[in-house]
């Protein structure tokens, strides 16, 4: 605490995974020995840098920019860019933090960073939004490098901003590096089923935990956070699955529609038109009703989603959640859960699916856009779309051994926890004090 003032989101992380791990470092005093804990806890690198832009007008802005390397014991950095007004230091250690395990947990041989931008996004041209990446990767550039750190999207970032940071990285660099970043568009060296990953590993990974316990989705009711990308292809998977999905949501409210989303107009309204989650229920007409702040998850149902940011799953909704009898808990977000939240869920007998598990969906098909690049190779949507589900299927059944083979049946954060701190923690001792 002392050495990271103020860095709340990194210590909730932090605890979060310390907390799982007494019975691992008992069995295994070679950790202890060699310090992994301490070290796992500190960066190999942190990078903090000045983003000057104009907007449309002229006007200048400083934005601040940032990427942390936190681990490269299993690969080259791998994590996410966020462009959102609440990225800081803090943020970008939580994500990157989570990310190491979460990587590990894929079986790809992928290290663990994170990065962003304080940049709001929001109501920016496409201009204002290509400008502002431009400057961000003629700073970025020199970090990175298909064996080094390969950035990908996050909140804010999507197809878009890869593209023109793409752009930029080749200009500079005067190399075709495909392996440089993933997200990438299906022409220019992307993976198929890449968008659709992070909502449908999510889903996939609800539906094992729901088989352990005799259930499928089909015919249950599920409510979903958020409308980004995460989101829509979360809701899409589901339906696929035969459930019905009566939520999404956005900073502003959230939408309860009983018939269940119509996918289509929701990718019209957010993907296509950037708009409001309340168009949507505008458009949408008497099944829907926009609800204005509140909490979505008062909504009474069976399955719920968080997948749309840190800590937006309170103690409070967790009651609700708990009262209106929800089977399962899967996070599409990143720490979407707080503390509190996740006890109550785990105390109520709640199948809880943390996001380290549960969403690893996105970077694992991130780290199959790689090999994609490496071998100059482009899979079909149904070959990458099989690898996915089959990824998804070792984490689960690797969270659900490990929980039984450390004395906590049936719990995925002690399972996940501990699944991905040994490979890192093995690969970290057998490397040497580095
Ligand atoms: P997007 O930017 O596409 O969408 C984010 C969604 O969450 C939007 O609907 C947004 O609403 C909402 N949201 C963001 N911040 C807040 C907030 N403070 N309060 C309420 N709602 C908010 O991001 P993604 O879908 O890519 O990411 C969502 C989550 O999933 C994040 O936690 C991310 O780290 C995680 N994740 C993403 C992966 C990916 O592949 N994209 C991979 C693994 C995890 P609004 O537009 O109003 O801001």
């Amino acid at each position: 605490l002392r050495r990271n003032p103020g860095e709340t989101e990194f210590h909730q992380a932090v605890r979060e995974v310390l907390g799982s791990l007494g019975p691992v470092l008992a069995k295994r005093p070679e950790f202890a020995e060699a310090k992994i804990i301490e070290r796992v806890c500190e960066p190999e690198r942190q990078l903090i840098f000045r983003v000057p832009w104009a907007d449309d007008s002229g006007e200048v802005h400083i934005n601040r920019g940032f990427r942390v390397e936190f681990n490269s014991a299993l690969g080259p950095y791998k994590g996410g860019l966020r462009f959102h007004p609440s990225v800081s230091l803090g943020i970008v250690k939580f994500l990157g933090f989570e990310q190491i395990f979460k990587n590990a947990l894929t079986g790809m041989p992928i290290g663990g960073g994170k990065g962003g931008s304080d940049f709001d996004p929001k109501n920016r041209s496409d201009d204002e939004i290509m400008r502002f990446c431009q400057s961000f990767m003629t700073e970025l550039y020199r970090h990175l490098g298909e064996y080094t750190d390969v950035p990908a999207g996050d909140i804010g970032v999507g197809g878009r901003e890869i593209g023109y940071l793409f752009g930029q990285y080749k200009r500079i660099t005067n190399r075709y590096e495909s392996g440089v970043l993933t997200g990438k568009g299906l022409g220019w060296g992307g993976s198929q089923a890449r968008t659709e990953a992070t909502g449908y590993g999510t889903v996939l990974f609800t539906a094992e935990m729901l088989r352990h316990r005799g259930e499928g989705l089909e015919g249950q009711r599920v409510s979903i956070s958020g409308s980004g990308n995460v989101a829509i292809y979360a809701v899409e998977k589901a339906q696929q699955l035969g459930a019905t999905v009566v939520t999404c949501s956005d900073s502003t409210g959230y939408v309860v529609d009983e018939k269940g989303i119509d996918l289509a107009l929701l990718k019209q309204v957010k993907e296509v038109e950037r708009g409001r989650i309340s168009h949507y229920a505008e458009r949408r007409g008497a099944h829907a009703t926009f609800v204005a702040g509140g909490s979505v998850w008062e909504v009474s149902v069976d399955v719920a989603l968080p997948c749309a940011t840190q800590n937006e799953l309170t103690e409070s909704d967790a009651t609700a959640l708990v009262r209106n009898g929800v089977k399962a808990v899967a996070e599409g977000a990143n720490m979407p859960t707080t503390p509190e939240g996740v006890h109550v869920l785990q105390e109520a007998g709640v199948a809880f699916g943390p996001g380290k598990a549960a969403n690893a969906g996105g970077v694992a098909t991130s780290a199959l856009e790689m090999q994609q690049n490496a071998s100059r190779d482009s899979w079909t949507f149904a070959h990458t779309e099989e690898r996915l589900a089959e990824i998804m299927r070792n984490i689960h059944d690797s969270c659900h051994e490990t929980a039984e083979r450390y004395g906590s049946p049936g719990n995925y954060v002690v399972g996940a926890n501990i699944a991905g701190f040994e490979l890192v923690a093995e690969a970290m001792v057998a490397q040497g004090l580095i």
